[in-house]
């Protein structure tokens, strides 16, 4: 592919990629914070890429996050998949307005969350399969949102009550009942090339254009793989940064480390065993997955090495945000800022290393926030961060 020619705009030091600069892309653009946008779509993407202060100056380097959570349909990056996978629908002819058309999705809740704004304001209706173990004040959101949400019990992937085969069987039934003209679409994040495609047209040129290309290692967790894999693709790819150092960030509990440290997920017993204990593995949501996604796979040649963070390294950490940068963020931004730390600390002195923080700490308050509560971690009589590595472990 060959790298695509974009005129230097001034400063793009940390300023919005215009119209113009997005020719590929399907979605719809805006100068945040510049203009008036057009409806709820309008203020998704062109996220700000904020220097985390406090992790700079205990690393030695810049560790730069793109404020995933700003996005203003759903509070993550899935707004830019939902509206992807929507519009490639719209253009096939999957989809239609008005008509009781109904999306369906298997999801942890930032994309179901993302695709029911989304559904509200392009004449559709939501259906939504969660697990019964993400964060509570998801699911409510969803409700509020007149998504309906089917919360059920963790199944491994081959069971067919599994959130995502469950919400790909309700789209089937959807179009096969006679007794409506409206059809079920199955959004289908973990395998839709919409997905990867959506970081690929725009958080990456984003990123790209904020560092004025100037990233040394990029570090993100996956769940479906999306993130990971569009960005990359365009910065290795597209843009050429063959050097840059790619890092999966991954949870405990999760098979993706090992794939790619060592080229094997699981043994089948050690598989067994991880699905059995997949409720207990990880307080971590939205990252860490046991199998190769589509979205993944796309990906996964261009991942130069992979970090484990344990669940107390993600308490730690959102801690220490909050008290050092008043950064109040969730369990997957947490781990993805771990990685980057440790990433940093094997690179030369001034490397610039962008992260991503996904969504708000305000979406995990019943769960991961109130873990770090009662680990003591918010007791101001705590000496426990005066060394950020000490903190790390
Ligand atoms: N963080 C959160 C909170 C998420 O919900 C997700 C998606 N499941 C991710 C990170 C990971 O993004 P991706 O699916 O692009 O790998």
């Amino acid at each position: 592919q060959g790298r695509r020619k974009r005129p230097r705009q001034g400063s793009m030091l940390f300023g919005p990629v215009r119209l113009e600069d997005r020719e590929e892309s399907s979605m719809s653009s805006h100068d945040r914070g510049h203009g008036i946008v057009d409806g709820i779509e309008g203020t998704i993407g062109n996220t700000p890429l904020i220097k985390i202060r406090s992790l700079s100056e205990a690393t030695g380097c810049t560790i730069l996050a793109k404020a995933e959570f700003l996005n203003g349909a759903g509070g993550s990056p899935k707004d830019r998949v939902a509206l992807n996978m929507i519009q490639v629908a719209e253009q096939q002819g999957l989809l239609s307005p008005g008509g009781g058309d109904t999306i369906y999705e298997g999801t942890v809740g930032s994309t179901g969350i993302s695709l029911a704004v989304l559904a509200r304001a392009r004449g559709y209706k939501a259906h939504i399969c969660m697990p019964d173990d993400m964060a509570i004040e998801k699911s409510d959101l969803l409700h509020h949102l007149g998504a309906t949400v089917e919360r059920v019990p963790v199944a491994p992937i081959t069971d067919p009550g599994h959130f995502v085969n469950l919400a790909r069987s309700r789209a089937k039934e959807h179009t096969a009942a006679s007794d409506t003209p409206s059809r079920g679409f199955f959004a289908d994040q973990f395998e839709s090339m919409a997905n990867y495609t959506a970081h690929m047209k725009t958080t990456g040129p984003e990123i790209y254009a904020q560092t004025e290309g100037r990233l040394d290692a990029f570090v993100a967790g996956a769940g479906t793989g999306g993130t990971i894999a569009g960005v990359t693709k365009h910065l290795k790819e597209e843009r050429g940064l063959a050097s840059l150092k790619v890092v999966l960030a991954d949870p405990q509990g999760s098979g993706l480390y090992n794939k790619i440290r060592h080229g094997v997920m699981y043994s089948s017993t050690e598989r067994e065993g991880k699905r059995r204990r997949q409720q207990v593995d990880t307080m971590v949501e939205g990252i860490g997955i046991n199998r190769i996604t589509e979205n993944f796979e796309v990906g996964r040649g261009l991942i130069d090495d992979a970090v484990k963070v344990t669940d107390e390294q993600a308490c730690r950490m959102a801690r220490w945000l909050v008290e050092h940068d008043g950064i109040f963020i969730g369990s997957s931004s947490a781990v993805n800022c771990v990685a980057a730390v440790v990433t940093a600390l094997k690179m030369p002195r001034g490397s610039q290393v962008v992260t991503i923080l996904c969504d708000s700490g305000t979406r995990h308050l019943s769960k991961f926030w109130k873990h770090i509560a009662a680990m003591g971690l918010e007791d101001e009589t705590q000496e426990q961060d005066e060394d950020l590595l000490a903190v790390l472990g």
